[in-house]
């Protein structure tokens, strides 16, 4: 599960179309703002750019696929957020499957923002930033957001007596935390060398 907002409602298995629909969207927001850089404004949960929320859903849906599972495509409802649904799991499966969104998306952030890196693009620059944001924010150990998710699994883990288990979802859950925030430091701070 994940929230924020969309204004998409078909997902399109088009991931390039995504990140130019993504980028034209952003581009425009920046010049409406008086060409500056929106990231300095602090408003990115609700511009994320719709690539980074469909490629934070991917992950979700491939590792529930990988267990076997038979999640459905990822859906977006407009203003809400987007999901993916599949049947009920444990604790230990949920995590995984809640862990995988937010790891992708921070992959997929990743690779934009090398590749901004790489070319020089402002822009995409941004836009892994806005994807560090969105998978950051997901995080957030609040009840229907994938953070929520993973703390119920971690403390059902805990307290059910798969301590290990629940050890290894909290460090990959604070590893993760870590290196999205590392992320958005440094394309943050790249911003501001440009
Ligand atoms: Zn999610």
């Amino acid at each position: 599960m994940a929230s924020g907002r969309d204004r998409r409602v078909e997902p399109d298995p088009e991931l390039g179309d995504h990140v130019a629909a993504g980028a034209c969207a952003f581009d425009q927001l920046a010049e409406q703002r008086g060409g500056t850089s929106a990231l300095d404004r602090g408003h990115a949960p609700a511009l994320e750019p719709e690539h980074a929320r469909l490629v934070h859903e991917m992950g979700h849906f491939v590792e529930a696929r990988r267990q076997g599972l038979e999640p459905t495509l990822p859906t977006f409802i407009p203003f809400f957020g987007a999901f993916v649904t599949h049947a009920p799991v444990n604790p230990w499966r949920q995590a995984l499957i809640s862990l995988a969104g937010p790891f992708l998306g921070g992959l997929g952030a990743a690779t934009i923002w090398v590749a901004g890196e790489a070319s020089g693009s402002r822009l995409l620059q941004a836009l892994g930033y806005f994807g560090f944001l969105l998978n950051l924010f997901n995080l957030l150990p609040i009840g229907f957001l994938d953070g929520g998710s993973i703390a119920r699994s971690f403390r059902y883990l805990r307290l059910g007596g798969a301590r290990d288990r629940a050890y290894l979802v909290g460090f990959a859950y604070v590893g993760l935390a870590l290196a999205l925030i590392a992320g958005m430091y440094g394309a943050y701070v790249h911003q501001h060398r440009l």
